[in-house]
């Protein structure tokens, strides 16, 4: 593939031709995470700004070019991307922020922006002959893969921690995947998935590991970028779990490149402690209501850490408080009902705001990563319980609910 030069390890900087399909650094092993390494001026000869121009796909395969993919078959697939970014009407005000977009990946077709990757997934696993998908996952990843690999008619075995909400649980079950609900934390799970995987010979769509999901979450960033004209806003937040999307996020955007907010829970804010304190990620227990970004053991700490260095960035955390006001905050404002980890980066740019770091005379983009209706149960302890009124006018009138 000209396109693609090879891979290049994070770790110890070696570089592999472009050929055998590399998960990780051969040199480094597990932790060797790769980056795939593209030749920009063969990809600018497939995909430019008069190609996109006359592009009528609106998926995230108008990106194609930019993508480790033969690039068959793709238009079979579920729409994936293209999500709208909203010009924010009234967040932005309440924020103090002079201009405030909002990019929501809620509405992908499960709902969340892990389609971005699991769609890259199957056209690999398809594209290199496999049956079955393997993933383990606190929910989004694996209704991600499943759903993506149902339309496909690829096999999926999805390992999630027993504590995943069920919604989401919910979701994987529809699409028919084999689900092995297991007795521990995200990291068991995670274990307990690469042994079947390695036992068993699946196709692996572990986030952290596998070099082309960051591939595929790049393009919420191409997207952001296209969507603004090429002039993409000072800042972009986004939540932050295993790293791969602000990984991904820092990857996409090629021309002018936007500070970027990376922002936990204070239950669980490996990345944030590290960068704080100058020195090694170390493992942080998983106190968060957030489920998605609720990741001791980030599997992919290079990328993200290099994406806010790189950038310029900062890091930040929030309190589950903070998230569950930041979910009723962009519901009310603008419509966009986010899960606790898909309006993290909302409530990190609202304390950033009040902390200095983001300037009132900034423009933001915040990355809405999921649906909020994945989980109802925090959606209601955010937002409380509907008034319960007898069926009487009078009554309802006595109440004082409506003025
Ligand atoms: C996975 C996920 C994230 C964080 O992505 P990482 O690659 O794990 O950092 C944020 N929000 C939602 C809704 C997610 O599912």
């Amino acid at each position: 593939m000209k396109r693609i030069y090879g891979y290049r390890c994070t770790l110890c900087g070696k570089e592999y031709p472009y050929g055998p399909e590399l998960m990780t650094c051969p040199a480094c092993g597990e932790k060797g995470i790769l980056d795939i390494v593209f030749n920009y001026t063969e990809v600018k000869k497939e995909l430019n700004r008069d190609t996109l121009k006359k592009d009528r796909d609106n998926s995230m395969w108008r990106y194609r070019a930019l993508m480790p993919l033969k690039g068959e078959g793709l238009g079979k697939f579920l729409r994936i991307g293209w999500t709208p970014l909203y010009e924010s009407l009234r967040l932005g005000d309440e924020l103090g922020l002079k201009k405030l977009y909002i990019k929501d990946d809620g509405i992908n077709p499960t709902a969340s922006l892990k389609d971005r990757a699991s769609g890259v997934a199957v056209a690999k696993a398809l594209e290199l002959g496999y049956d079955t998908i393997c993933c383990s996952s606190t929910g989004n990843a694996a209704s991600s893969c499943a759903g993506n690999a149902a339309r496909m008619g690829l096999k999926t075995v999805i390992f999630v921690p027993e504590r995943a909400p069920k919604g989401k649980v919910a979701q994987l079950l529809i699409f028919g995947a084999n689900v092995i609900s297991v007795k521990g934390d995200y990291r068991q799970t995670f274990e307990l998935s690469k042994a079947a995987i390695e036992k068993w010979g699946f196709y692996n769509r572990n986030a952290g590991i596998n070099p082309i999901l960051t591939e595929g979450k790049k393009t919420v960033a191409l997207e952001i970028a296209e969507q603004l004209n090429f002039e993409p806003t000072d800042w972009v937040a986004v939540s932050v779990g295993d790293g791969c999307t602000i990984g991904g996020v820092y990857n996409g955007m090629i021309d002018r490149i936007p500070k970027i907010l990376g922002v936990q829970s204070t239950g669980c804010c490996p990345f944030v402690d590290a960068a704080n304190n100058h020195r090694d990620l170390v493992p942080t227990p998983e106190n968060t209501l957030a489920d998605s970004i609720a990741v001791g053991v980030p599997r992919n700490p290079k990328k993200a850490l290099r994406a806010v260095e790189k950038s310029n960035g900062r890091w930040i955390a929030v309190t589950d408080d903070e998230i569950l006001a930041a979910m009723r905050l962009l519901g009310r404002t603008e419509g966009v009902f986010g899960e606790p980890a898909g309006v993290t980066a909302t409530a990190g740019v609202k304390r950033a705001v009040q902390e200095g770091i983001i300037r009132p005379d900034e423009t933001v983009t915040v990355i809405s990563t999921g649906s909020g209706l994945k989980d109802v149960n925090n959606a209601l302890r955010a937002a409380g319980e509907p008034f319960l009124c007898e069926p009487d006018i009078h009554v309802l009138e006595k109440s004082g609910r409506i003025r």
